[in-house]
């Protein structure tokens, strides 16, 4: 049996304009798109189509917006599993998960496969019966080491399954198995960083369309004074003044209305103080 199934989303309806702040090179991510939207003028002109994109960087900057972005804009189906849910004790549970992923993204090509979290199950394999003598750990290494090598598998059998890529993303590069990122697997490793200053604002913007915001609202203060937010937080941010602006019963958002979100979503000695002007 292989339950939980991929979580498939027909048209993810995500775009690059809804990604902000990242300081990638958007055509190396075209380029995909190109690929998905048109994989047979790739294979006749002898372009070898990349076999999987690593997508890199902290919790909370866009990895699953960006995997979601290159789907979206291509219009094809996404399927998106985390890599815990192929983390299991019963033998063959994981792979068997792994088959069916790539089996049902294969025929309904071109497609696009997400593993968040990859190195829950793609940590670099120790060799089973080390030192350890706990039969339960010796198992579940086993079976990770057997559904890593499935994926292995997979990717490298990717040219029978022309139109679909591959995309994983993870905080912890380290981790990784070695033999995941040679080439021909992630051949591709793209860094997310959190954003900067600039790249906050753009993050914020891109959220302030979808609440009601005072047109007298200055996010660029926000911007400045808040180093070290993901964007999942400003968009935390966005939507919690908008709590805050309803219960202050205001008809927009105010600078104040942000200001108050900010103290909601800061706790203790963190605390910042904002020159609200
Ligand atoms: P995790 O490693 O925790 O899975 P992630 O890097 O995949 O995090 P996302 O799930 O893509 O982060 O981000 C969560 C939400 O935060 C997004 O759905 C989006 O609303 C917002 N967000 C994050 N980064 C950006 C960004 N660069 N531009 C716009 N919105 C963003």
């Amino acid at each position: 049996q292989s339950k939980p199934q991929a979580r498939v989303d027909g048209s993810t309806g995500v775009t690059f304009s809804d990604v902000a702040g990242i300081e990638i090179a958007v055509e190396e991510l075209q380029e995909l798109v190109k690929y998905l939207k048109n994989p047979e003028l790739f294979d006749k002109m002898g372009i070898k189509p990349p076999h999987g994109v690593l997508l890199e960087g902290p919790p909370g900057c866009g990895k699953t917006l960006v995997a979601k972005a290159i789907a979206g804009e291509a219009g094809v189906p996404f399927y998106q599993m985390a890599g815990s849910e192929f983390v299991e004790v019963l033998v063959g549970v994981g792979s068997a998960r792994i088959r069916d992923l790539f089996k049902r993204a294969k025929v309904n090509r071109p497609s696009v496969i997400f593993i968040d979290e990859i190195d829950a199950l793609a940590t670099r394999r120790q060799g089973i019966f080390s030192d350890k003598t706990d039969d339960l750990y010796n198992a579940a290494t086993q079976e990770r080491e057997t559904t890593l090598n499935q994926l292995l598998i997979e990717l490298d059998g990717f040219d029978t399954g022309k139109g679909v890529i591959f995309l994983g993303a993870t905080n912890r590069k380290d981790l990784l198995d070695p033999a995941l990122l040679r080439p021909g697997r992630f051949d591709r490793k793209i860094r997310i960083r959190p954003p900067n200053a600039k790249g906050r604002l753009e993050i914020l913007q891109v959220h302030a369309r979808k609440v009601k915001l005072s047109e007298s609202v200055d996010l660029s203060v926000f911007a400045q004074n808040l180093p070290g937010w993901s964007g999942a937080r400003l968009a935390q941010l966005l939507q919690e003044a908008a709590l805050v602006a309803v219960r202050n019963k205001h008809d927009s958002i105010l600078q104040s209305d942000v200001g108050e979100a900010v103290d909601r979503l800061t706790v203790g000695p963190k605390r910042v103080a904002l020159d609200l002007g």
